[in-house]
């Protein structure tokens, strides 16, 4: 295939998830398992898609990657998204009934419209969460796991100590009135973006794309393992355009990522992370 073909495989995924959330039968759409299936079905595609349009060698997936990534992904689908649904969603839910606060003028405006809102809010407070996590050390524990992993890959975006993973799910679009479609169409292809933007993809999306989503080019530079100081640039999970707003873009890309001596952290290792000052300090203590 024609790389200038491969690099629009981005934008035709996000493209294919909003249509489809826009224009699909109700019977396809509707249903508890539909944004499985869509999330899901996503994480597949790229995945095998990095088998056909490798970027690079040595971040080439293998059987121990692959099962810690699927264990992150069923953890992140079950356990977190319970969590923050029970403890955050919900009770956000509850509390726009209580107060009467809505937002009847997003919920009568098109759909894309729709979906750009609840995609661009959720991804401002999720910018200045990760960007917090790079500049105060205790939520930098929590986060520093995704940073050690030492390849890109199609799941990788799932990676992280539990607490960081329950933070960066964290967010105020419950107290929108939206479409249920609308919310699927920019929960699913927020997803695709930062999918993409953590795959082993030999794909660079078109200017255009990149000035508002997150490529791999622009992420796998915050993932680079030259120094933890030039990790703190390109938050923006999905959406980058909040990071040329606020002044912490930066262009460039990296092909060597992980942290420190570059080791890569077993899960045991990645759920004690943020215990690691107390642990090191009762050990030369001992
Ligand atoms: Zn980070
Ligand atoms: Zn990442």
């Amino acid at each position: 295939m024609k790389q200038s073909l491969i690099n629009l495989l981005p934008p035709a995924t996000v493209a294919a998830i909003w249509a489809f959330w826009g224009v699909a039968p109700a019977a396809w759409t509707q249903g508890p398992w539909a944004i499985i299936a869509v999330g899901l079905g996503t994480l597949a595609f790229v995945q095998l898609l990095e088998l056909v349009f490798e970027r690079h060698e040595g971040w080439r997936i293998n059987g121990r990657e692959l099962l810690t990534d699927v264990f992150y992904v069923a953890f992140g689908y079950g356990v977190i998204g319970f969590l923050s649904d029970t403890l955050v969603n919900g009770p956000l839910g509850e509390l726009k009934e209580a107060w009467g606060i809505g937002t009847p003028w997003l919920a009568a405006s098109p759909f894309l419209v729709q979906v750009l809102v609840v995609m661009f809010v959720f991804e401002f407070g999720q910018y200045w969460m990760h960007r917090a996590m790079h500049n105060w050390t205790p939520l930098w524990l929590t986060h520093a796991p995704h940073h050690h992993i030492t390849q890109l890959n199609a799941m990788k975006g799932f990676i992280g100590n539990p607490i960081e993973l329950f933070l960066i799910s964290l967010g105020i679009t419950a107290l929108l009135d939206v479409n249920l479609n609308a919310l699927f169409a920019a929960i699913t292809a927020g997803g695709a973006i930062a999918t993409y933007a953590h795959a082993n993809v030999r794909a660079d999306p078109p200017i255009w794309y990149g000035y508002f989503f997150t490529t791999i080019r622009n992420h796998s530079l915050h993932h680079t393992a030259l120094s933890y100081e030039d990790t703190r640039c390109n938050y923006g999970n999905s959406v980058i355009f909040w990071d040329r707003v606020f002044g912490t873009y930066k262009e460039g890309e990296s092909e060597v990522v992980g942290q420190d001596d570059r080791k890569r952290l077993s899960i045991k290792e990645q759920w004690l992370f943020p215990l690691r000052p107390w642990l090191e300090k009762r050990k030369t203590a001992a």
